[in-house]
């Protein structure tokens, strides 16, 4: 048997330890891959497979990327959720007996890559690990590497519930015992999400400074996930912030399918923002406070006190019209010191990054002056609780450069009078080339050629350049001839040669050390970490505060009061996204009071009449005001809603082969054993995806659930007008309706909300908008006549005419049909929770 060339020993050596990541391996300017990775690298790369004689008799695969060009190549596969091992060379070849010694240095995975394309400025980019905590729940961390944020929670509602989570934060990769891997691999695989799974956790001693928020339960998930990023990226750690701990219970919950169904931060048809609440509320001029932002719109608050907190703020920054303005101007110079203060621990700041620190420090003895001299309270405090980080915009004045070059190897990074020693080699060599300067005049007036020039390059160094037609002019023999050109000859001296040495040397060692100094500067910086943390959280709360002031008075919102009762009052309340995509036409502001004793509202009228849009306003409302932000009405009382639940969304916005009556099933199953008579629930056309009986005795039994169990505020909408006579049976329901009216023959929309019930169905009408034939429609007009006289009459008598095993052949058809074509992750649990709470509900 042949054997493999001590390198590649040592390349699959160093291969065995990352089997689950393509092997970047250095080799002198280029990364190789081999074998396998070769294959494979170059399909998704798109780079030329060759081969390369390993010792063995047939030559194996190999691709390569130059290593000055791989990081793109490396944030392609890791955007495509592989993981890259960089393995770098770890000692001078020209130092090195045998295979010169290598080692990885970083293996790059989804959820730990810090740099380049996969990054937005206005996103957080997490790494989660989760533990099955209790049989329904897993202990979850979650952690920016860029930014050091780390965060936890428990999260209840079992696997679905932890999918959904990861899917919110948009959560790329998660690290997870053995166990839990299986258990999640597939759902995980088909979410895009890779599992990496992580056998051991970090020291108890070294993790501690981490864990001091969390409790027991945390603990060992967060020190798994800190061993796996400690493993993964083999440098200082150091601006990885303590884990906070999110007891849900200070938020108001909204989970991630209402999340979506209000559109706050995704738009139901995917693609941008555009038409969501993040859109419409990001006025922010820091990528920080664009993070902040979509914290608190995942997160609003449920603290009456927390919530006014912020909330004066916002007015106090609305009576400060000049005071904002200014503010504004000054955040607009401050760059991301989270991320900044970031690459500074992992030792990849740059001289530029270097600057931008430094721009950032000098707005924020202006922040402070603006807020402290503004005479408002919570706005001095503010201003009080910002570290301008004297010290550190002092030292970075002294050392850096006004405009430093991106790299740090090329010099100009280091300011002049920062270090004695650097100043003396950079005169030498500048010194130097003055004298060159002086040497081409003096050569340019002894031979009398204009032209002559005295030029560089890394091979001969200087050099004198005299082109062909002037050589006859020229006394050749004060000249050493060094180089021939088409055009031109190249020659050099004694005296050029003696001074070059100096420059070049001086040069040399100018850079080196100006490499040294920077080093040790970036040391001393990562002292500043925690405080440049505590700068960036306070700088980017308050450009969320300024955003919040700026779309208030934009919109003309209004401050929203808190009490502790149930009753819920909004005076000509908007749907602010709705609004403002309407173009020439007028959003219809609309009422909506739920009392103490009269808290659930039944909402009919025709298609298009504004029901659903009505109802998210409500809950846009809610949330805004939670997040401490004014909201889009003339009045608001509210009290403080616990959790948020939405049935809404229109079947056709679905994912093709989800069964829409399932889908609403389980989100109603969800609302329905989770929510407390604190919550918010809003059914927006529940049971409409079965047959016309079946949806309507289940809409009406979730109703008297609802009623008598739960007591949360309710807004139902429905086109079953049947069940309008539910207001007599049920105390605290309310009929409202969408009034339209009829003019020369055809529907007008009015979207104005109306006590009562709407007396007449429109669907006739809204198909003569649509231009239907003209027969069908008078037809249509006969039927519904017809119909209206035979079968008015409340849900308690048609339900009474269906049999009883009719209606369950229609429910578990739906299901099974359900099963049988759909690859939907939740269903084979959630089927059985659907099933047990519907056989709860007693509606069979
Ligand atoms: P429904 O749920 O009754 O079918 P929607 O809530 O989807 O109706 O509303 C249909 C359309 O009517 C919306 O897309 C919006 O453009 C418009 N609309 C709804 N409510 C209003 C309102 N209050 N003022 C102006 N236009 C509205």
């Amino acid at each position: 048997m042949t054997t493999y060339t001590p390198m590649m020993q040592q390349y699959l050596s160093i291969k065995s330890e990352y089997e689950d990541a393509f092997l970047f391996y250095r080799l002198g300017d280029f990364y190789e891959l081999f074998f396998d990775d070769a294959l494979k690298a170059s399909q998704i790369l798109e780079i030329t497979l060759t081969g390369r004689d390993a010792g063995i008799s047939e030559r194996i695969p190999m691709c390569g990327v130059p290593y000055h060009s791989a990081q793109g190549y490396i944030e392609t596969l890791v955007s495509k959720g592989y993981k890259v091992a960089v393995c770098e060379q770890t000692e001078d070849p020209k130092q090195a007996k045998g295979v010169v010694r290598r080692e990885v240095v970083q293996l790059i995975t989804p959820g730990t890559i810090t740099e380049g394309k996969t990054i937005d400025g206005k996103s957080n980019h997490y790494i989660a690990s989760a533990e099955q905590f209790t049989e329904n729940s897993f202990a979850f961390v979650y952690l920016d590497i860029s930014t050091g944020e780390a965060n936890s929670s428990i999260i209840e509602g079992g696997v679905k519930a932890l999918l959904q989570q990861l899917q919110t934060y948009n959560i790329r990769e998660l690290v997870v015992t053995e166990q839990l891997q299986i258990l999640l691999a597939e759902q995980a695989s088909q979410l895009g999400i890779v599992l990496s799974v992580e056998k051991e956790e970090m020291d108890t001693e070294k993790a501690s400074p981490y864990l001091i928020h969390l409790p027991d339960a945390l603990k060992g998930v967060a020190k798994s996930l800190l061993q796996y990023i400690e493993r993964t990226q083999m440098r200082s750690l150091s601006h990885i912030q303590p884990f906070t701990y999110t007891e849900l219970k200070q938020y108001l919950r909204i989970d991630s399918n209402s999340k979506r169904n209000l559109e706050l931060l995704q738009s139901i048809r995917g693609g941008d923002q555009k038409g969501t609440l993040l859109w419409l509320l990001d006025e922010t001029v820091t990528a920080m406070g664009g993070r902040k932002l979509k914290q608190w719109l995942h997160q609003p608050l449920a603290s009456e006190d927390a919530i006014n907190k912020r909330l004066n703020i916002v007015t106090d920054l609305l009576d400060e019209f000049f005071v904002r303005n200014e503010l504004r101007e000054l955040l607009k110079s401050v760059y991301d010191l989270e991320r900044l203060a970031g690459r500074v621990a992992f030792g990849s700041v740059g001289g530029r990054d270097l600057a931008q620190l430094r721009e950032s420090l000098r707005q924020v003895p202006m922040i402070r002056e603006q807020l402290e001299e503004s005479g408002k309270e919570t706005l001095a405090a503010l201003g009080g609780s910002l570290d301008d980080c004297t010290e550190l915009e002092q030292l970075l004045s002294r050392a850096i450069t006004d405009q430093p070059p991106i790299s740090v190897k090329e010099g100009d990074v280091i300011r002049e009078g920062y270090d004695a020693k650097l100043d003396e080699l950079r005169f030498a060599s500048r010194n130097g080339k003055d004298w060159i300067a002086s040497l081409e005049q003096k050569e340019r007036e002894i031979t009398g050629i204009k032209n002559l020039k005295i030029g560089y390059n890394r091979i001969f160094g200087y050099f004198i350049e005299i082109t062909k037609s002037q050589l006859g002019n020229v006394d050749l023999s004060r000249y050493t001839r060094k180089q021939t050109l088409a055009n031109a000859e190249r020659f050099i001296t004694e005296e050029l040669k003696e001074k070059e040495a100096i420059i070049l040397n001086a040069e040399e060692q100018s850079l080196a050390l100006e490499y040294d100094l920077f080093v040790t500067l970036r040391e001393e910086i990562k002292a500043f970490i925690p405080r440049l943390h505590a700068l960036a959280s306070a700088i980017s709360e308050l450009d969320v505060y300024i955003s919040f002031a700026v779309v208030s008075e934009k919109y003309r919102f209004v401050r929203p009061v808190f009490h502790g009762r149930r009753a819920l009052k909004i005076v000509n309340g908007r749907h602010p996204v709705v609004e403002k995509m309407l173009h020439k036409q007028t959003y219809v502001p609309n009422d909506c009071i739920l009392t103490e004793d009269k808290n659930m509202m039944l909402i009919t009228g025709p298609n298009m009449s504004g029901k659903s849009t009505y109802m998210r306003q409500v809950a846009l409302i809610v949330v805004m005001a939670q997040m401490g932000c004014y909201v889009p009405a003339d009045e608001v009382a509210l009290p403080i809603t616990d959790q948020i639940f939405t049935r809404i969304g229109a079947a056709d916005d679905l994912a093709a082969g989800q069964s829409t009556f399932m889908v609403e099933m389980l989100e109603s199953q969800h609302a329905i054993t989770n929510a407390t008579e604190r919550s918010l629930l809003l059914f927006d056309e529940i049971g409409r995806g079965t047959s016309t009986y079946d949806g309507m005795a289940l809409a009406q039994s979730m109703m008297e659930y609802i009623h008598n169990e739960i007591g949360a505020n309710t807004l139902f909408s429905t086109h079953y007008h049947e069940l309008t006579a539910l207001e007599n049976e049920l105390a605290r329901l309310q009929n409202v309706h969408v009034s339209a009216t009829e003019k020369d023959g055809r529907v007008v929309f009015l979207h104005k909300v109306k006590k009562g019930a709407a007396d007449k169905s429109y669907g006739v009408h809204v198909a003569q908008l649509a231009e239907m034939p003209a027969e069908i429609i008078e037809r249509a007009q006969v039927l519904l006549d017809e119909f209206e006289s035979t079968s008015r009459g409340n849900v308690g008598e048609i339900k009474a005419r269906e049999t009883e095993s009719e209606l369950q052949l229609s429910l578990f058809e739906e299901v099974s049909t359900t099963k049988s074509k759909t690859p939907v992750l939740e269903l084979s649990d959630a089927e059985q929770n659907v099933l047990q709470q519907l056989e709860k509900l007693n509606i069979m």
